[in-house]
């Protein structure tokens, strides 16, 4: 089958276009560089040399019409598409251009193009986000139980309130704008949609990292730990205080892109492995990485506890279980493989 990935340079979109390559479909993945283009080439050269694995570059996608160019030139015999590019990270200045534009427009450019040039396209994966379901005034509030069905109230107007909502806006009109064009017959939509909505996302990394420095935002957290900045106490875990291992996150891509799994047409995938906290992290890596004790915070150091059960939100995702029918990947198995990843890029920087 021919996939088209946007953003196939990104943390989740590496282990997606790996799935994709390994099952043996036709993949287009954009990035917004050559050099970033030329690091996914060169690590699957087989693929690249085959015509089996294309890179195109979309330099900006906060601007209009951003994948005309792509879709017009690959949209032919395309069947699936996986937009997962948007901005994730909080060093902005300008949330309205640097979150909401390419979120937003890169989401409705993206339908348009598809819309218009490539009528064979069945399905759209746009990658929204737990972002888009919670209610910031609900977390510490053991009655709200976020679901498949939950919407983030956020609007344009609390982008400025603090960066966490303005990246929850950015994710939250994003993903309305994709429901809103599928459901508007103006905009000639022949293919439909499904949102995959993770909440924080840990897992190895097997995009290009020149750095630990440059890892992605949901990884952080990890890298912080190991390198013993949490020994002298342990941040606060955030107010999201759920999981899932960015392996099962692919791996929902591409079942019900590809239509591996009856059903998906038109839902939010609320993919969730489990509760989380920055002290359980802790011990975590404490009892699997004895060689690193001396970074790590030593037992009994205090900070980033989950709250107890009655002063935090509960969620319900086994809708979106049952419709993938997966085990989800728990968070040992998926800190140690990860620590271990990191160690790579570590020892070959
Ligand atoms: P990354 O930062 O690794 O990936 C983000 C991707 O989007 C990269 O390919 C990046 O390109 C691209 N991108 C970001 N901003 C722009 C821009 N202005 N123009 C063009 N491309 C851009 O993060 P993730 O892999 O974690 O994120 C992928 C998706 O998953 C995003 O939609 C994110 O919102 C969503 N998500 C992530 C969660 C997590 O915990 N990681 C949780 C929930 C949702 P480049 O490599 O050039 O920077």
């Amino acid at each position: 089958t021919k996939v088209l990935l946007t953003g196939g340079s990104g943390f989740i979109a590496a282990h997606i276009l790996d799935q994709l390559l390994n099952a043996s479909h036709t993949v287009i993945t954009t990035v917004r560089s050559q050099s970033k283009a030329s690091a996914i080439t060169s690590a699957y050269p087989s693929q690249s040399s085959s015509g089996s694995l294309i890179v195109a570059i979309v330099p900006d996608i906060a601007q209009p019409g951003a994948f005309d160019t792509v879709i017009q030139e690959h949209g032919k015999d395309l069947e699936v598409v996986l937009h997962t590019a948007s901005p994730f990270h909080f060093n902005f200045t300008d949330p309205k251009k640097e979150l909401i534009d390419p979120a937003l427009i890169g989401t409705t450019s993206i339908l348009q193009a598809i819309a218009k040039w490539s009528p064979t396209v069945k399905r759209v994966v746009v990658t929204s986000s737990f972002a888009a379901i919670i209610n910031e005034a609900h977390v510490s509030d053991p009655s709200t139980v976020f679901s498949e069905n939950s919407w983030n109230p956020v609007t344009i107007d609390d982008i400025h309130k603090n960066p966490a909502t303005a990246y929850r806006a950015s994710k939250t009109l994003a993903e309305k704008a994709a429901w809103d064009f599928v459901e508007d017959p103006k905009n000639g939509a022949k293919f439909d949609l499904v949102t995959v909505n993770p909440p924080m996302v840990f897992g190895p990394v097997v995009h290009h990292l020149a750095t630990l420095e440059a890892i992605n935002t949901s990884n952080e957290r990890i890298v912080h730990a190991i390198r013993g900045k949490w020994r002298e106490g342990i941040p606060p875990t955030g107010q999201a205080y759920i999981w899932v291992d960015v392996r099962d996150v692919a791996t929902a891509h591409v079942k019900a892109g590809l239509g591996e799994v009856d059903g998906v047409s038109g839902e939010r995938l609320f993919v969730v492995s489990g509760w989380f906290s920055n002290s359980e992290i802790a011990a975590v890596l404490r009892k699997n990485f004895p060689e690193d004790k001396d970074n790590l915070p030593e037992e009994g150091v205090k900070g980033g506890e989950l709250p107890a059960k009655g002063e935090r939100f509960g969620y319900d995702n086994s809708e979106t279980t049952k419709l993938l029918g997966i085990e989800w990947i728990g968070l040992e198995k998926c800190l140690v493989d990860t620590v271990r990843s990191l160690k790579k890029v570590e020892g070959s920087a």
